[in-house]
């Protein structure tokens, strides 16, 4: 049972987070931590994180965004959903303050994008449906394997409901992504799970994924080493994992070695173009593949000179080569 703590937010609310590919965008947060209570979620690393059954709701989200606004010389064209907590959680009062929040924005002729691994339901689609060219989405995916969905995102919606969440965002005219993150090497990036998953994908009209590896920092590597022993009997390829420096803001975390995600990401992307999806790495998690574009906010982030998943095959191919 996950105890909801409701409180009035008193600071500014429209402020740019530190992530590189959303520092144009003012963020919100409708909470304080997240009821999904992922295995791997960084957040759990964060000051201030009220612990895996508790989240702080800032009930008058809705009504300060509405002042800030009317108080801007200049709106914001975008405004991002959330950089640490998710807003479509199944708590009632999460859903209402999202709901109103999403709505000023959206009335004031704000654009709104997201990233969500939770429960959209029809009153948001019929919302969205009333201005589909200013609301960006991407739903996180990883598998439609349930034993892995349960033990890594047990509280998420289940596979089946994010991929029928692309389809009803894509038919009302929504531009709706997948992202595959954080891809558990070895396990989730296996043919076998993606194969599946790009399969239903295509077949939901996705033509683009972005996508991540898992990374480990103290608060939750054991838990997520846990999860992984339980699966059984290690038959997984030896994998050499390292501390890695992220993009400026990001910070680091444990993660397979460059080389190894590179080569990865190459088979990843081979593989999408064999089921018509153009797959493209996070570029804060992965500097070294260069100025990707995964479009966390959709296309206002896109960069002039951003690498499309063409130029990370031959990046590879070349290395390969050498
Ligand atoms: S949905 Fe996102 S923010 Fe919420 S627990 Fe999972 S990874 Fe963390």
């Amino acid at each position: 049972m996950v105890e909801v703590v409701k409180r009035q937010r008193k600071s500014p609310i429209l402020t740019p987070s530190s992530i590189p590919c959303l520092q144009q965008l003012p963020t919100i947060n409708i909470t304080q931590g997240c009821a999904l209570g992922c295995t791997y979620c960084y957040i759990q690393g964060y000051p201030g994180y009220p612990g895996p059954e508790r989240v702080v709701l800032f009930e008058n989200t809705a009504t300060l965004v509405q002042e800030e606004l009317k108080r801007k010389r200049r709106l914001p064209r975008r405004v991002y959903f959330s950089s640490s907590s998710d807003p479509f959680q199944f708590l009632p009062g999460v859903q209402e303050v999202t709901f109103q929040t999403m709505s000023v924005l959206l009335g004031a002729g704000v654009e709104v994008s997201f990233l969500t691994k939770g429960f959209v339901g029809d009153r948001f689609i019929r919302l969205f449906a009333k201005t589909p060219k200013r609301v960006f989405a991407q739903v996180g995916i990883t598998t439609l394997n349930s034993e892995l969905w349960k033990r890594f995102e047990p509280r998420t919606a289940p596979p089946q409901r994010r991929i029928e969440l692309l389809r009803s965002l894509g038919d009302i005219g929504v531009q709706a992504t997948a992202r595959l993150d954080p891809l558990i090497p070895a396990v989730t990036d296996r043919e076998e799970n993606i194969g599946p998953l790009f399969e239903c994908l295509g077949a939901a009209n996705i033509r683009h994924a972005a996508a991540s590896y898992l990374f480990l920092r103290p608060p939750f590597d054991t838990n997520v080493r846990d999860q992984l022993r339980s699966l059984g009997p290690a038959d997984r390829e030896p994998l050499r994992w390292q501390h890695q420096r992220f993009a400026e803001g990001c910070g680091g975390g444990r993660m397979i070695d460059n080389a190894e995600r590179t080569t990865r990401f190459a088979c990843l992307v081979e593989l999408g173009e064999h089921f018509g999806i153009r797959l493209t790495p996070c570029r804060c998690k992965n500097p070294e593949l260069g100025d990707t574009a995964c479009q966390i906010a959709g296309p206002l982030t896109r960069t002039a000179n951003a690498r499309d998943s063409q130029q990370i095959l031959d990046f590879v191919r070349q290395s390969r080569a050498d």
